[in-house]
């Protein structure tokens, strides 16, 4: 069995990856830790024509992971969070420009109670002729800091909201800050959404989870190149799960490809280390507190290629 198991784990590394990209504001310069201005996101559009690659909907990616079925290397998928005004004054002439599709990621409480930074319901409704629209929660919570039944429902008054004020169903979600835990996946999937995204530096393979799919974030200025080297390493992860209680990681254990005798293991904090794989199995043992309540543990052979898992620390572990 185990042998199976190990022999599909380093077969499906050999399958392609596809990126999808997350952009918060467009030409907005005062927010520049969220901000890409126009110059960069034309920059950025004319690298995807002049390479080979092809922009398409999201839903097209989601489709073929789906059917299992390998998502071409040079697909794109592009994604904007929080449905910013500047996306719908600034970014969307580009996206209309070069006629690449998006998904737009609405925080409800922010369109519906029309704060000032936030696109009305009127602009979300004009620029899904140009793109799909998908839920970004209600009131843009922590998730991993409330209850499961406040996940839930947060969820249903986004869903309802959204479906009454645009007319159709959200299909897709994606996780405020980009924290979730498996609480939150287990509320979030009572609501039947074709896909849910994290933000996370990975690609998309047909071997993502479809609750779980890999979007890379894009800001200011960036090497596109590089983040487009990102690849998925299968490992079929054992170890930690969770944020510790007492917040000591003990160890990680994963299986990925025999083929490694030793792979490099980052934790938040921590940084980069060399670590032994004996026959696709690793077991490290590490007994470190943890340094950062959102901690990220990512396996690489060569910092590319790459399997990882963000741990959160919630409410309820403080209270310990
Ligand atoms: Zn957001």
């Amino acid at each position: 069995m185990r042998i199976i198991l190990l022999i599909a784990v380093s077969f499906t590394y050999l399958f392609a990856n596809a990126h999808i990209f997350v952009y918060h504001r467009f030409g907005d310069d005062r927010y520049p830790s969220t901000n890409t201005t126009l110059i960069e996101l034309e920059k950025q559009f004319l690298y995807f024509q002049r390479n080979g690659y092809k922009v398409v909907p999201i839903e097209n990616i989601v489709q073929k992971i789906k059917n299992k079925k390998d998502v071409p290397d040079n697909w794109v998928g592009l994604a904007i969070d929080d449905a910013y005004k500047s996306f719908y004054n600034n970014g969307l002439e580009l996206f209309k420009k070069y006629n690449y599709p998006f998904s737009l990621y609405v925080y409800v409480e922010a369109s519906e109670k029309k704060y000032n930074d936030f696109m009305t319901w009127e602009q979300i409704k004009d620029a899904s002729k140009y793109g799909s629209i998908g839920l970004h929660s209600f009131g843009h919570k922590r998730m991993t800091q409330i209850s499961p039944a406040q996940v839930y429902s947060d969820t249903k008054k986004a869903y309802e909201l959204f479906t009454k004020k645009l007319g159709f169903e959200p299909k897709t979600y994606v996780h405020p800050y980009g924290e979730y835990n498996e609480a939150v996946l287990n509320e979030l999937e009572k609501f039947n959404f074709d896909a849910i995204f994290n933000q996370s530096s990975g690609s998309v393979s047909k071997d993502s989870k479809l609750n779980d799919i890999n979007r890379i974030a894009l800001v200011g200025k960036v090497n596109l190149k590089n983040k487009l080297r990102y690849k998925t390493m299968n490992a079929i992860w054992e170890e930690p799960k969770e944020f510790p209680n007492d917040g000591i990681l003990k160890n990680v254990k994963a299986s990925v490809s025999p083929k490694y005798k030793t792979i490099k293991l980052y934790i938040t904090g921590y940084g980069w280390r060399d670590i032994k794989v004996n026959k696709g199995i690793i077991n490290e043992n590490l007994q470190i507190p943890l340094k950062k309540a959102r901690t990220r543990i990512i396996l690489s052979p060569d910092y590319y290629t790459i399997a990882n898992k963000i741990i959160i620390k919630n409410k309820k572990t403080k209270e310990k």
